[in-house]
Order: C-alpha cells, then sequence, then structure tokens
C-alpha cells in the first residue's frame, strides 16, 4: 500500500506550490517509484514535504522525503518501546491485577471464591461452603484443575433455582 497516482500529483502539487517548478511526466514517474519504494502513505509523505520547506528552501528531492519519513517512523517506534519498556517496569495497579485474574479465571473457568457454586458443601470432595474443592477431602490442597466438582455445580444450580 503506497500513494495512488492521485495522491502522487497531489504531492507534486504540494512541492510546486512552494517552489513552484514545472513538473513533467517523468517527474510524476520518479515520485511513485520512490513512494512505492519506501511505501510512503500520503499522510507521510505530506507531512514530510511541508516539513522539509518549514527548515530550508532546498529543491526537495525524493529522497529529502524518504529521510524525514524513516526518520519519523523510527520516532514513532522507539516512542512504543519506551512507552512498552515503561509499562513493564510500572508495578501493575491493584485493579489492573484483579483485572487480570479475573480475565485469566474466566478464560480457564475457574469460578468466584464466593460465588453460587461454593455456597454449597461438594458432594463429592465434602468441601464445606465458602472453601474450594480439594483432592484428598476436608482439609486437602484446592483442587484448582476443577475449582468445583461437577456434582458441587449442580447443587448449587439447584439451590439458585429453588
Ligand atoms: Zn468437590
Amino acid at each position: 500500500m503506497t500513494l495512488t497516482r492521485d495522491q502522487v500529483v497531489d504531492l507534486l502539487s504540494l512541492i510546486v506550490a512552494h517552489d513552484g517548478r514545472n513538473p513533467s511526466e517523468s517527474d510524476l514517474e520518479a515520485w511513485s517509484e520512490q513512494a512505492a519504494l519506501g511505501r510512503w502513505t500520503w499522510p507521510e509523505a505530506r507531512d514530510a514535504v511541508i516539513t522539509h520547506f518549514h527548515h530550508t528552501s532546498e529543491w526537495i528531492m525524493p529522497s529529502h522525503v524518504a529521510v524525514i519519513i524513516r526518520g519519523r517512523r523510527q520516532d514513532k517506534a522507539s516512542r512504543r518501546m519506551a512507552e512498552h519498556r515503561t509499562m513493564l517496569n510500572q508495578p501493575a495497579s491493584d485493579t489492573r491485577v484483579r483485572e487480570i485474574v479475573d480475565q485469566v479465571s474466566a478464560s480457564l473457568g475457574w469460578v468466584p471464591k464466593h460465588g453460587p457454586v461454593l455456597s454449597v458443601p461438594c458432594p463429592h470432595c465434602h468441601a464445606a461452603p465458602g472453601y474450594p474443592c480439594t483432592r484428598s477431602g476436608r482439609t486437602g490442597k484446592p483442587d484448582i484443575a476443577v475449582a468445583a466438582h461437577p456434582s458441587r455445580r449442580d447443587k448449587a444450580d439447584q439451590e439458585s433455582q429453588r
């Protein structure tokens, strides 16, 4: 994706407005090829031409535009990198941690600790209400693979429908 022929014409018109040149068909070809090579977008190319004439009255060539665009792209990339680094270095807020935990829990199919499922005792592992299901009975380690045994889910569903 790069400039269309119309956009290259617009670009040359913008240049004409600044330096009064008389562009030929071969100029159009040359600028089109350079635009394609650099994959210029219209906003990039337009900004580059305006920037060039802001700093100098030097006869503008495609290479001037290319250099400005490359610089802008590098700036943007390093800004993004810096933002990313800042983000990684910042300790996440409690709210953000909570959100992430909720997202992960939901994607793993875990049930909230105080949700309706845990409000009933588990018929399978006999975990007490409010306690997660365990692998080995009442005082065992929480069974994070299931969070709640299917029979407990059923029971909770029945309770909530009453
Ligand atoms: Zn259970």
